[in-house]
């Protein structure tokens, strides 16, 4: 039998479609408080124990599960509100980390992979699309809290021997995304547009992102789990598309003529993300699968099948 995956955030959007996959040939137990994360996105294969990740008795969950694997999905994962309340944010991405990464330490976890930020990683980079080697200077809250995880990682595996892996995400988007993340501009769009309602754009649109399928990430972290690797990788298509494209793709795959709002550009936002993901290539085999269009093709017929689902 395949070794004993323990997933951090598994009721959530990545987490979720990640599990999805890994049951397929593991066996799965999901940690998640379901915060963000909904109980109707659960594999039903997998065993379910609601808590949250600071809490010391996740001790507990380690001793009898006995995991050999850990992902580490479940974060405060809204950018904003890390601005706005970053001490919650630290308690939550850090010391809630910490608490699994101790954990890991005690029961002996073979390796753990963890979801970090290629968006919210790098500030203003000014090499596009830009490589793990570019120096980090994170301007969130949020981004300095992945940034500190990535670096005690390094320390856990130097000082104990745990290894792993981090995944510096693009900006994913896919079914059963979560408004809230750093692509929850598709999940808003693909919403309002199918509903004929006009989004709002803040700024002049031409602010750019990396936007990778879910399914495309779902593949880099299984590959990580499976090669005999240490290290960061992003994780993201390499291309740049602007939020206006984004809103005249999802108008033309509709074919809803609708038209977006303007409004005053979000502080703090940056111009441009885009990330080099020739690491993954070179060390995994990995690159994305799904174009721009298709990606958005799925996202919308899986909102479509929901929203028919309910009626
Ligand atoms: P999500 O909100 O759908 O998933 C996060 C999950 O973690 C949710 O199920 C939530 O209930 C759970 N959670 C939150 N706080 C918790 C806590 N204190 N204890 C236990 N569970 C808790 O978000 P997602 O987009 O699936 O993000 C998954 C991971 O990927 C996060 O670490 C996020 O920072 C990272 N990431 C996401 C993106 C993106 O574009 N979506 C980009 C880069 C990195």
């Amino acid at each position: 039998m395949a070794e004993k995956i323990l997933i951090t955030g598994g009721a959530g959007f990545i987490g979720s479609n990640l599990t999805d996959e890994l049951i397929k040939s593991h066996q799965v137990i999901i940690v998640d408080n379901l915060s963000t994360g909904q109980r109707k996105n659960l594999n039903s294969q997998a065993k379910f124990y609601q808590i949250d990740i600071r809490d010391p008795k996740i001790s507990k969950i380690f001793e009898k599960e006995k995991p050999k694997i850990v992902f580490h999905l479940a974060a405060q994962i809204n950018v904003r509100k890390s601005v706005e309340n970053p001490i919650r944010d630290a308690e939550i991405n850090i010391l809630g980390s910490l608490n699994l990464l101790e954990n890991c330490k005690k029961f002996g976890i073979k390796k753990i992979i963890f979801t970090s930020t290629g968006g919210a990683i790098y500030g203003e980079s000014n090499i596009i699309p830009t490589p793990e080697t570019y120096s980090a200077w994170p301007l969130s809250p949020y981004g300095i809290a992945k940034f500190a995880i990535e670096k005690y990682l390094n320390y856990y595996y130097k000082s104990f021997g745990l290894s792993y892996i981090a995944l510096r995400l693009a900006n994913v988007y896919g079914p059963r995304q979560n408004a809230e993340g750093e692509a929850g501009v598709v999940a808003i769009f693909c919403n309002r547009i199918l509903k004929e309602q006009r989004p709002t754009i803040f700024g002049d649109g031409k602010q750019t992102r990396d936007f990778i399928f879910v399914e495309d990430v779902v593949e880099a972290a299984i590959l990580a789990l499976n090669k005999d690797k240490i290290g960061i990788f992003n994780v993201g298509m390499g291309r740049e598309t602007s939020i206006n494209e984004i809103f005249q793709k999802l108008r033309q795959l509709t074919g809803k003529e609708i038209e977006a709002v303007y409004a005053p550009a979000k502080k703090g936002d940056v111009r441009r993300s885009c990330l080099n993901y020739f690491e993954i290539k070179n060390e995994f085999g990995w690159e994305p699968k799904h174009t721009l269009e298709q990606g958005l093709t799925k996202t919308l017929e899986s909102i479509i099948k929901k929203s028919l689902r309910k009626h």
